[in-house]
């Protein structure tokens, strides 16, 4: 399932940015340049968290927050401009989850994405047992939106993370390149077909390679499967 963040900023060189960055790590982005067309995309519903700038044309960020929070408690992460503490605080207040100051370090802003929409996982499950999948000595916990293996912390992108989450969910069943990339990159995907294998060796990477096992098997003409070690 792809997740879709809404970025509300102005200033176009930032916005344009922010979303080559965020499509990067794999995100669904959708862009509005004030702030009555940001709220009008922030209440579609389309968008899982809004990065949205304070000084917009329109509807400021402060007054797009104030309207939005009256009904949706989607995440929302602010930017303001250096030494604006007083907005900090103001963003804080009317309901935003983190602020960035600008100028600001872009994976700083993708770590406060990740954990905000980690923390939003956490709120809405219910059984955090079945947010846990395991295979050997490898855990990836949905809600906490993390992965360990023999409890050492696994970085892992977006996207990486969403393969790893469907390979355990079907583990020792082979699934076809095909139906990964539908459930990876969604059914409109367009782009590399070969970009699977592409996150597969990311994953052995930072898994197989690293801890010395063989946990991600290649179905040769067919697509992968995860299996518990024998
Ligand atoms: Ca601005």
């Amino acid at each position: 399932m792809e997740t879709t963040i809404l970025v509300v900023e102005d200033e176009e060189k930032i916005g344009r940015f922010l979303e080559l960055e965020l499509l990067h790590e794999g995100y669904r982005v959708i862009k509005a340049v004030n702030g009555r067309d940001g709220l009008e995309k922030a209440e579609s519903g389309q968008a899982d968290l809004m990065v949205l700038d304070v000084m917009l044309p329109e509807l400021n960020g402060f007054e797009v927050l104030r309207r939005l929070r009256k009904n949706s408690d989607m995440p929302v992460i602010m930017l303001t401009a250096r030494d604006e503490v007083m907005d900090k605080v103001a963003g804080l207040d009317g309901g935003a989850d983190d602020y960035m100051t600008k100028p600001f370090a872009i994976e700083e802003l993708l770590a406060r994405i990740r954990l905000a929409l980690k923390k939003r996982v956490g709120v809405s499950s219910m059984q955090e047992d079945k947010n846990l999948l395991t295979c050997g000595s490898l855990t990836l916990d949905a809600a906490r939106y993390e992965v360990r293996y023999d409890g050492n912390l696994v970085e892992l992108t977006h996207r990486e993370f969403e393969l790893l989450r469907v390979l355990l969910e079907n583990k020792n069943i082979v699934i076809s390149r095909d139906s990964l990339l539908e459930k990876v990159c969604g059914y409109d995907y367009m782009g590399e077909t070969n970009i699977i294998d592409v996150y597969v060796r990311y994953l052995r990477s930072k898994l197989d390679d690293i801890y010395g096992v063989k946990l991600i098997h290649t179905v040769r003409g067919v697509g992968y499967c995860i299996k518990d070690e024998q």
